[in-house]
């Protein structure tokens, strides 16, 4: 199978076993917004938890808040997103679709970087054990024409975006000669900045003073309540908040599924730190955070680091953790060194003193910030396609043929367990159910006792539940039961009364937290 053909299957599979689903899809849905279904839910719900508990209750000095997604419109001045939090759009003219001008250039960068990839591919079947790669590339003509191209064309668009010179990045669109995959034309309009907050009205009176934007970040929650938090957590620097919340963007190409939505979670945590060491803390969160993605035991090989080309105006070091998605290596996760922007910008906006007094130093300054953050649909979509698998099954006691499971690591799959009867008939049912009530208020548990075991062994397997507890006759005379491995399909026969024990250790977010 196919990375594509994997992406499409995991949507449809996503949608049939209630994880995800177009908004408001008897409407034919809301384009890049999605609702999270029985499963989703659960799964998005332990993927906060794993996080806030490895920020709050691991770190002595990060606490927790929850602020409003309404913020007073001059935080948004101050934050910068009024005056620049746009990307630069361009339509096409005959099939009427709007493209992100800065979009298409890199991707006809990467065309150009896939052909040179291609010659020195060639080259290589071509001359077998003796070819030499770097000497191919420095003297094939196509190869080092195509690196000039691409080389010629990152330098120019880097120039006018940065210059925001917008009739530039056309002319650059022009000359590359780039079509429109639609209508196949190079009949563009002009480019245009295209703010991604949206806006509303508060209150009942609808003039220019009350328009208020939803939130694009959850960051600038926690900035405008950094003294609250500082004076009343007396918190001493270097401390962190953190916060999990919605935010909104207009996203002008917004595809991929749960990549890249309108609306969507993010779990953000400022750090602040003395001014001058914050390249130590940096270089702390990128490790503890790349740390934290590994523990869910995904693979290793799947996260890499990314720094950025094109710094931020704020920041002085900023990189992305990266995630093999089907459609390659993208961002997961930012960490950013804001220095003190932020928070110097609000001072300066509200007119506010947002200081800290260092009892060490005896001196006061704004602090300077560490950011990271990380989007909970990301994450849930890293999962999902991680977790994805279609086999053939061929065990014993297993009906056989195909079955699809999602090997979701057990601390955060939705279902736990399921607790099913062998047969619904011989006082199974009823013993099945006291299992059920001693586990269900530790873990979130399903009974199930409709089908062949084999037929309810592909339900469980194909919503992701790590174990099932098979009662059976035997059950009823020694008070034993089977726990059904999902990833093995082993079974292991055990006391009723050892189960809670074992099923908490293979369960507990404890496992996760115990690596970091
Ligand atoms: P991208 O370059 O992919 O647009 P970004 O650099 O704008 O992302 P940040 O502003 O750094 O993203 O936001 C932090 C995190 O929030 C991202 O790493 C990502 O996980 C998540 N995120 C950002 N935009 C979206 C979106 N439209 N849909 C889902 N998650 C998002």
């Amino acid at each position: 199978m196919n990375q594509d053909e994997l992406f499409k299957k995991l949507i449809a599979h996503s949608k049939e076993y209630g994880y995800i689903f177009p908004s408001s899809e008897i409407y034919d849905g809301l384009s890049a917004v999605y609702d999270y279904g029985q499963y989703g839910s659960e799964l998005k719900n332990n993927i906060k938890r794993y996080w806030w508990e490895a920020m709050v209750r691991l770190n002595e000095n990060i606490v927790g808040i929850d602020a409003a997604i309404f913020m007073h419109p001059r935080t948004w001045e101050a934050s910068g997103h009024v005056g620049a939090f746009n990307d630069p759009l361009i339509d096409n003219k005959d099939s009427k679709k709007r493209y992100r001008a800065d979009v298409l250039l890199e991707e006809h960068i990467a065309k150009l970087e896939e052909k040179v990839e291609k010659e020195v591919e060639k080259g290589r079947r071509k001359f077998g054990e003796t070819f030499d790669e770097a000497q191919f590339r420095a003297t094939n003509p196509n190869v080092q024409r195509n690196v000039a191209k691409a080389d010629e064309v990152r330098r120019r668009m880097v120039d006018a975006l940065t210059g925001n010179d917008l009739e530039a990045v056309r002319q650059l669109i022009l000359d590359c000669e780039i079509v429109c995959p639609i209508s196949g034309t190079r009949n563009w309009t002009e480019v245009r900045q295209f703010n991604l907050m949206f806006e509303t009205k508060i209150g009942s009176v609808s003039d220019e003073s009350s328009t208020i934007y939803l939130r694009p970040e959850t960051a600038q929650g926690i900035f405008v309540n950094f003294l609250n938090v500082q004076k009343t957590g007396r918190m001493k620097i270097p401390f962190g908040i953190a916060q999990v919340g919605k935010a909104f963007r207009n996203e002008i190409v917004a595809r991929q599924f749960i990549f890249r939505m309108r609306e969507f979670e993010q779990m953000e945590m400022q750090f602040f730190v003395r001014p001058g060491e914050e390249m130590k803390w940096y270089e702390y969160w990128k490790a503890a955070r790349i740390k934290w993605h590994r523990a869910l035991g995904m693979g290793d090989e799947n996260y890499r680091y990314h720094d950025h080309d094109k710094l931020a105006h704020y920041a002085n070091a900023a990189c992305d953790i990266e995630f093999n998605f089907p459609f390659g290596f993208k961002e997961l996760e930012g960490i950013h060194s804001r220095t003190d922007f932020d928070l110097g910008n609000h001072q300066k906006f509200s007119g506010r003193k947002l200081q800290y007094f260092d009892p060490e130093t005896n001196e006061s300054y704004v602090p300077y910030v560490v950011e990271t953050s990380v989007g909970v649909d990301r994450l849930v979509l890293s999962v999902l396609a991680n977790s994805y698998c279609e086999e053939k099954v061929q065990k014993d006691g297993e009906e056989g043929g195909e079955r699809v499971v999602l090997r979701i690591p057990a601390p955060i799959a939705p279902v736990k367990l399921a607790v099913l009867p062998l047969v619904k008939k011989d006082g199974l049912p009823e013993k099945a159910r006291e299992v059920l009530s001693e586990l269900r208020c530790d873990f979130n548990c399903q009974y199930d006792e409709k089908d062949s075991i084999g037929k309810r062994y592909r339900r469980q397997d194909a919503i992701g539940t790590p174990f099932c507890i098979t009662v059976d006759h035997q059950s009823l005379e020694d008070n034993t039961v089977t726990i059904r491995y999902r990833d093995s399909m082993e079974q292991e026969r055990v006391a009723i009364n050892a189960v809670r024990g074992i099923m908490d250790e293979k369960v507990s977010l404890r496992s996760l937290l115990n690596k970091l």
